[in-house]
């Protein structure tokens, strides 16, 4: 048995990432970016009008002033227009400032007449003005290489008049639930069977990284069923296997591994829950050996399987968003392997919820976080540790 920090460096190690991609813009959500972005627009990219009001001369406005209406400048083309003092143009927001104007009042604060307005407020150079590069200047860093695409982005990027981005590979993945005990869904259950839920999970767990499962199959505990199976599954950059690792005589998915000629790279880390995860690897496709519990094949997962998936999609951050809280409870790690405990975030604080067993998925389904206990370490309640957040 290794340690997770070990098995976590072992499994990176094997890893390179996929090479890049140009994709539309519109279809890089959740992927990383395969290169530095700067930007080649300032933002704004001209001075323009922040509200509805009046272009004006700063110095030539007072409260109770009056200024006669030039013209007229929406959003859109610039009219070119030009303000003197004692002059205001018409303006709405998002238009080009004319020339000559260094402020803007909004329109509630005057009243029109005819062709003028009057001033119920003072006036300041600046005002409900946006300058041209005050929020982005030009050959600002946008995104750095590794870093994920975001809705936010997208919109940042698409401000910049970007069409398409590179972005890193996306990982082709396999899911294959084993057990004699398995139903899958849409079939009746019978005595002693239970429905795999494992090939949801997981697959689920796959598209949140933006990697979908290509083929998912639930196989028997047999030797035959597990290595044609197998045999479909590495066809796939990504192999995850779930139940069938641990050391029971229906536990045959080293053997059948062994039987392909795979090598095992891992098997058994210190964790809990998930202490049989195994990976290795068949040719070029890598495989991950899950614990059949759902809360294992969970913890395993996000400990082991996210990080490698994120390294070839060429992410540079590889962990779990991490939050700090407060501590509900007093919690003590009696056992003998770092002990992940399912809680639930909420304002701040941490709470446990539901069983802290491996088969316990009810309260894993009303968890948002994860608590990693070291080795003997002993917590207090109100103390503030750090989570992580598994519903990034
Ligand atoms: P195993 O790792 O195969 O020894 O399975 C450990 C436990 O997980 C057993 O109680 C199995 O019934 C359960 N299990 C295995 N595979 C699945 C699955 N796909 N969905 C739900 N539970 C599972
Ligand atoms: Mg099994």
């Amino acid at each position: 048995m290794i340690g997770e920090a070990e098995a976590r460096m072992r499994i990176l190690k094997k890893i390179t990432p996929l090479p890049e991609r140009t994709v539309p813009l519109s279809t890089a959500l959740g992927c990383f970016s395969a290169r530095n972005i700067t930007a080649g627009l300032p933002l704004p990219a001209f001075d323009n009008s922040a509200m509805d009001g009046y272009a004006v001369v700063a110095s030539s406005c007072s409260k109770g002033g009056r200024l006669r209406v030039i013209g007229e400048q929406p959003a859109g083309p610039d009219r070119q227009l030009c303000v003197h003092h004692g002059e205001a143009v018409r303006i709405f927001t998002g238009a080009p400032l004319p020339k000559g104007a260094d402020a803007i009042v909004m329109q509630e604060d005057v009243t029109r007449e005819g062709n003028e307005i009057r001033l119920n407020v003072d006036v300041e150079a600046g005002d409900f003005v946006r300058r041209r590069g005050c929020d982005l200047a030009e050959d600002q860093k946008i995104l750095a290489k590794g870093e994920r695409f975001h809705a936010a982005t997208l919109a940042l990027l698409a401000s910049q008049g970007f069409v398409e981005v590179s972005i890193g590979g996306e990982p082709t993945a396999g899911v294959i639930s084993t057990g004699d005990e398995l139903v899958d869904l849409g079939e009746k259950i019978g005595p002693g069977q239970i429905y795999d839920s494992n090939s949801v999970l997981l697959n689920a767990l796959l598209q949140r990284c933006c990697a979908g499962a290509k083929l998912v199959e639930h196989c028997r505990d047999d030797r035959e069923s597990l290595t044609g199976a197998i045999k479909r599954g590495i066809k796939n950059q990504v192999l995850i296997i779930s139940g069938g690792v641990s050391v029971g005589e229906h536990d045959l998915v080293k053997e059948a591994l062994r039987e392909l000629g795979g090598e095992i790279e891992i098997w058994r880390v210190s964790i809990k829950p998930g202490k049989p995860f195994l990976f290795g690897k068949i040719d070029e496709c890598l495989i991950f050996g899950l614990p059949g519990n759902p809360v294992s094949a969970f913890v395993t997962f996000l400990q082991f399987v996210r990080p490698a998936i994120l390294k070839m999609m060429g992410a540079t951050n590889l962990d779990l968003p991490q939050l700090p809280a407060k501590l509900a409870v007093d919690l003590t790690n009696e056992g003998d392997r770092a002990h992940y405990i399912r809680g639930k975030l909420e304002q701040g604080t941490f709470t446990p919820v539901g069983r802290q067993e491996s088969h316990a998925l009810f309260g894993l389904s009303r968890s948002n976080a994860l608590l990693r206990l070291d080795l003997g370490q002993s917590l207090k309640a109100d103390e503030i540790v750090d989570v992580e957040i598994w519903n990034w």
